[in-house]
């Protein structure tokens, strides 16, 4: 059992780096990655457990683009999370994070809705604040009944106050992952899109751009789209990775290695990665 795609307390989830390396090893996994939102700060931490755990750690990141005018979120696997040319372009996406949380604030007090900045900044357990951060404010100031609520009238992609960010362009997403040794994945391509959205040639201009493979196997695909999603990475010729998703708390009924309990990811996709690296 591997589990490619996970977040901790870094960005959106809840856990911490040693916690969730630790319940790795519990669950049996041969590999867990770690793929916070847009940073690397977990990343230490994580990876000084490799001593303490039999389940290979995998340095990762999950980096936010757009692409045909949606958000697309990028994979890195197998980074060298330490490369000074990688650290450099990470801060710059901290910056703009920043920039666009803050902007969030303010179309959100536009319409009346009772949030601050303080409110946001205090209900992350780190320095990096994520729209999850701000569905959690929103259902506590009453603004929205439930998360969901908040995403789907008020902060969703489509929703009146979301502010995207940044303009990142997956080519330019696939470059930096390659420079600093990684490996270059399309997370959940069947989300963010519409439903039924063919892939075929969109997802041949990625690999044109340098991406290298795509999930194939995640939680909420149901079995044609995974089997569609299978037969496309064959014949693109695209390593078919996979995982949960897992964000703790913040998406409850989600387990590490095995998602909502029918996620299985084959051990065989770890090889074909690790045979990619730095290529
Ligand atoms: P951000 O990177 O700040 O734009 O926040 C994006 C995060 O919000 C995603 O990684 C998800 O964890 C969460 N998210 C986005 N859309 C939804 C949604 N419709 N329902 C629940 N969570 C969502
Ligand atoms: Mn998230
Ligand atoms: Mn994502
Ligand atoms: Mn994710």
């Amino acid at each position: 059992m591997i589990d490619l795609h996970t977040h901790s307390i870094f960005s959106d989830g809840t856990d911490t780096p040693e916690a969730m390396a630790l319940a790795a090893q519990a669950g049996g996994l041969k590999a867990l990655a770690l793929t916070d939102h847009d940073t690397l700060a977990g990343l230490e931490r994580f990876m000084a457990m490799q001593p303490e755990v039999a389940t290979l750690l995998v340095p990762g990141i999950e980096l936010s683009c757009r692409f045909m005018g949606r958000p697309l979120h990028m994979l890195g696997l197998f980074l060298d999370f330490r490369d000074p040319l990688l650290v450099e372009r990470i801060e710059s996406m901290r910056i703009q994070r920043l920039e666009r949380n803050q902007t969030m604030v303010a179309r959100l007090r536009a319409r009346g809705v009772a949030i601050t900045w303080e409110d946001v900044s205090r209900e992350a357990p780190t320095d990096l604040i994520s729209r999850t951060h701000f569905a959690r404010v929103l259902v506590r100031n009453g603004a929205a009944g439930s998360p969901q609520d908040a995403f789907n009238r008020l902060i969703g992609d489509d929703s009146p106050c979301y502010v995207p960010f940044p303009d990142l362009l997956p080519q330019v997403a696939a470059d930096w992952i390659r420079a600093a040794g990684g490996v270059a994945v399309v997370a959940h391509p069947g989300r963010g899109f519409p439903r039924g959205f063919r892939w075929d040639e969109a997802m041949l201009d990625l690999k044109q751009q340098g991406v290298q493979g795509f999930e194939a196997y995640y939680p909420d695909y149901g079995p044609l789209e995974e089997r569609y999603f299978l037969a496309l990475a064959e014949t693109l010729e695209l390593v078919p990775c996979g995982g949960s998703d897992y964000h703790g708390g913040n998406k409850p009924g989600r387990r590490l290695g095995v998602g909502d309990g029918g996620l299985q990811v084959p051990d065989g996709v770890l090889e074909r990665l690790q045979r990619l690296q730095g290529a």
